[in-house]
């Protein structure tokens, strides 16, 4: 590999292999590039063995991305050896090996938002059914305790003395011990257990940190105490610890992310190397003067001096529009005049939005204006109930013990286990301490089960004990699942809700993604098993599309619609900011106590530093609140940006002129022929 592409601060990070390292940049400074380049470096010029090496970052589109960018530095079979993974994805590896030791067992659940709220719901109701508090704010700040290391008996000190700070208090131990019984854990024990798991089993540790001699984390400045922790840890024995990340891209405060942690870390690792890198090679110089002067106007910020020798390029523009839709229209118009007469691809495009309300519109009128797209975020294919009511079948086939998913599928579709027989086999299993799939097993001899209800709950067992066996058997996963649905009637069950056609037919469609996605994964994977499949759905990013829409395989070349958080990392020659408003950004939660003002204009600083041609930011006049017209107001951080890198432009304007169209039709056609 040669260093010829790196700039000679970044060659000095590439070159500093021993000890700990800080790399501490603006944005488009080339850090990631760095981690890249210092893994090949290690592998092709220091000799280190690929197993040796972990590098760790947020997202698993990251996580992929600085795969591939290795696999083209050593060549694809020495990068697949490297551990290049997400803070969760190399927990639950961990986990899988060692969470024996912990008392659980190997084949454990990861329970995603959902069924951690119907525990949560659960207990709540067993403690005072009306009390009236959320499940989602009592996991909101159990959440928060595990982010911070907080094992339920140290939760009592750290908890404010209001309704729902007691209640969780009240949970959570409760919690705990039916994840522990269910052979379960949450997202969050994924890191808390490694934890643990590292702290009471020193052997179990210093394996682990015999094995990583280097490793490196991306996007430092969000991780948690949780994760700081873990990392620390696991580079004890030879220190050779690089980090990267910039104080300005911190966007997480609000899931416990502690910028303390990059700022200290000549604390954390004495004698730790400092590097900065000054030039950006991303952005055109009016592009980084708008981010550079927004970002100044935060106050407790490591000062960086972020220069580019590219050109001024093109001003931002400014686009005031009418509503939502004129807004998405204002942003198709420029997308298809940029494809039509500047022959960029669609993929060129993104769009950044600050909620997930704004992205409907968008979704809308980008179909309807038949422009290809994807969408990364929104309502995740694996959070919809038909695709969560079929999972919830193969998840309880792997975990026996998974009661939230046994209560979910015991009488779905519906089989004639009513909830008086439920709620006798949930008591039968309270007071015998015994696992509710034990209980039910033996049902037939409960009292007060009648024959009918008995021979219900003896087709359910007997259903589930063979596909049990199929699925163990090995192979056929896809056909196995899809035996599955069809024997308990899942697509007749769909068909009786009262819905539109057209809806219904989409759910059935996504359960039958589910069976696609499977072959899928069986195509791909050496030794495909469920629960490897389960896993790989568990740990699906909260902000990646699960199953790839029809139109994304259609279409490879598509328009990115994300939100502002999930853009981190990436870049595109042409980024639209829709609603540059106050409310949207900074956000109007921003005023309460979780998010804060200085996060938003971090927020805008990552979304403005995505762009590498061309910006555009949008506003609105109004738009539909509870149906009716709400005015709006611009962002506080327009008045931020100097007035000499931007321009208003006019809302229309880009009329497509005869023959565009076709045009940029052809091209699309030639493009997904493979021209
Ligand atoms: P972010 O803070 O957004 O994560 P980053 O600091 O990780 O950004 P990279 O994504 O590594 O930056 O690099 C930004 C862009 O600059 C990439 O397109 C990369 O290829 C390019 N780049 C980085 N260093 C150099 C260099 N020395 N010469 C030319 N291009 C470079
Ligand atoms: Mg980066």
């Amino acid at each position: 590999m040669s260093l010829t592409s790196l700039n000679s601060q970044q060659c000095e990070a590439v070159l500093h292999t021993e000890g700990p390292l800080l790399l501490l940049a603006g944005a488009g400074s080339g850090k990631t590039k760095v981690v890249t380049h210092r893994v090949a470096h290690l592998v092709g010029a220091r000799g280190v063995e690929p197993e040796q090496i972990l590098a760790v970052t947020f997202t698993n589109k990251a996580a992929r991305e600085m795969q591939e960018r290795i696999a083209g530095l050593v060549g694809r079979s020495k990068a697949e050896r490297i551990q290049v993974s997400t803070f969760h994805s190399l927990c639950c590896r961990i986990l899988r090996t060692d969470i024996e030791t912990l008392g659980y067992k190997s084949n454990f659940s990861i329970y995603g938002t959902s069924d951690q709220q119907r525990l949560i719901k659960d207990l709540i109701n067993n403690i005072d059914p009306a009390s009236g508090i959320p499940a989602d704010a009592v996991l909101w700040k159990i959440s928060d305790a595990k982010n911070r290391l907080l094992p339920p008996e140290k939760f009592g000190s750290f908890m404010a003395g209001d309704l729902v700070g007691a209640m969780a208090r009240a949970v959570y131990p409760e919690y705990q011990k039916s994840l522990k019984s269910y052979n379960a854990i949450d997202f969050d024990d994924l890191i808390m257990l490694v934890v643990r798991l590292f702290t009471e089993f020193p052997a179990v540790e210093a394996r682990y940190q015999e094995r990583f001699r280097y490793i490196m984390v991306d996007e430092y400045q969000d991780t948690n105490l949780a994760q700081f922790t873990l990392m620390r840890r696991l580079a004890g024995k030879w220190g050779n610890f690089c980090v990267v990340g910039d104080d300005d891209q911190s966007i997480y405060g609000w899931r416990g992310a502690d910028p303390g942690n990059i700022l200290d870390f000549e604390k954390h690792f004495p004698g730790a190397h400092v590097i900065k890198l000054e030039q950006n090679y991303r952005s055109t110089a009016h592009i980084l003067k708008a981010a550079n002067t927004v970002i100044r106007h935060n106050n407790k910020r490591k000062e960086k001096a972020l220069w580019t020798a590219g050109v001024a390029g093109e001003k931002l523009g400014v686009v005031r529009c009418i509503d939502a839709e004129d807004e998405a229209r204002a942003v198709i118009e420029r997308i298809r005049h940029n494809v039509g007469r500047k022959r960029m691809a669609y993929r060129d495009h993104a769009i950044l939005l600050r909620t997930n309300a704004q992205t409907l519109v968008f979704e809308q009128e980008l179909r309807f204006a038949e422009v290809p797209y994807v969408l990364i975020g929104g309502q995740q294919f694996f959070d919809r109930k038909e695709v969560k009511d079929a999972i919830a079948y193969l998840r309880f086939i792997v975990n026996p013990y998974d009661e939230v998913n046994l209560l979910r599928i015991l009488n779905y579709p519906r089989r004639g286990i009513g909830r008086t027989t439920a709620d006798l086999l949930i008591r039968a299993s309270i007071a015998g301490r015994e696992p509710l799939w034990q209980v039910i097993r033996k049902a037939r001899l409960l009292e007060g089960v009648n024959a009918k209800a008995a021979d219900a709950v003896g087709g359910f067992v007997a259903l589930i004990e063979e596909r049990r066996r199929g699925f163990r058997a090995g192979g056929r996963l896809a056909a196995t699942a899809m035996e599955l649905f069809a024997t308990i009637g899942l697509e007749a069950e769909l068909r009786r809700e009262p819905d539109s056609r057209e809806r219904i037919e989409r759910r059935i469609e996504n359960v039958q993604e589910i069976v696609n996605a499977l072959a899928t994964y069986e195509g791909r994977v050496g030794q495909p098993t469920l629960s490897g499949f389960l896993e790989k759905v568990a740990l699906l990013d909260r902000d990646e599309p699960g199953s790839e829409s029809k139109e994304k395989k259609l279409a490879q070349d598509a328009v990115v619609l994300m939100s502002l958080h999930s853009s981190k990392g990436l870049e595109f020659p042409h980024v639209f900011m829709p609603g540059f408003e106050e409310g949207f950004l900074p956000h109007r939660k921003s005023v309460s106590d979780v998010f804060d003002v200085d996060e938003e204009r971090r927020l805008c600083y990552v979304g403005i530093t995505r762009a590498r041609e061309k910006l555009t930011l949008l506003h609105a006049d109004a738009r539909m609140k509870y149906g009716k017209a709400e005015p709006r107001e611009t962002s506080r951080f327009l008045a931020e940006i100097p007035e000499e890198v931007r321009r208003e432009e006019a809302r229309a304007g880009f009329q497509l002129v005869e023959g565009d169209e076709q045009a940029s039709l052809s091209d699309l056609f030639a493009r997904l022929m493979g021209e």
